[in-house]
């Protein structure tokens, strides 16, 4: 689950970052209106959490764009603003749900939990290879039932995986999807957190086949 932050306030902003990311979502934080259209035109994201006042434009204004458009994902509006007209504008707009400023970190991940539900819909939330399965909404992965404890970067690996079974998945891809870095990682990162993902499911029966592939990456067969 890919969720972008429009947040000016620098502090705000890498508090929501952190939260998503100790619930293993992958997020990204952008502070200005420029560069959150940069941002989804780049790459999709599964939800946004946009504030309303940025320093180059309304908040609302770039719903307005987005929605027009056609991106169709969910979007929380946060915002001191607590207006009620705004608050109607913005649902109008077709914002999915809005949360006034000061809010609780506990509250903003139940609604960004609860939005992404919603509108999972069609979506696969669950994906399963063999006796592997993993439940992307609770973040958890079973072996033949019995649950498999792995940390938030295992997680995004093992879901890669899955959504990618039967190809050849390349170090650059892995680091672009997995660490959402461009750069070389350093050069045995990857193959420790596939040693390590491989080494889990063997300690519950297998089930999860990842083959070398010398020189390329990986492959889930
Ligand atoms: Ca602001």
């Amino acid at each position: 689950m890919k969720i972008l932050i429009v947040e000016d306030e620098r502090r705000v902003g890498q508090f929501i970052e952190r939260a998503l990311s100790e619930q293993s979502y992958s997020a990204r934080l952008v502070p200005t209106c420029a560069q959150a259209k940069d941002a989804l035109a780049e790459s999709p994201y599964d939800a946004i959490i946009l504030d309303l006042g940025l320093p180059d434009g309304d908040g609302l204004e770039l719903l307005r764009q987005w929605r027009t458009s056609g991106f169709n994902e969910p979007v929380l509006i946060l915002s001191a603003r607590d207006a009620v007209e705004d608050r109607i504008r913005g649902l109008n707009l077709g914002a999915d749900d809005y949360l006034p400023k000061p809010f609780s970190i506990d509250e903003l991940l139940a609604r960004v939990r609860s939005l992404v539900r919603r509108h999972g819909g069609s979506k696969q939330t669950v994906l399963t290879h063999g006796t592997v399965r993993l439940d992307l909404l609770a973040r958890s992965a079973t072996c033949a039932g019995a649950p498999v404890e792995l940390t938030s970067r295992e997680l995004a690996l093992l879901e890669l995986f899955l959504q990618n079974a039967g190809r050849v998945l390349t170090r650059t891809l892995i680091a672009e999807k997995v660490w959402e870095a461009s750069y070389d990682l350093e050069t045995n990162l990857i193959d420790v957190y596939v040693r390590r993902l491989r080494q889990k499911f063997e300690a519950h029966g297998g089930g999860l086949a990842i083959k070398t592939v010398r020189g390329v990456g990986y492959q889930l067969t």
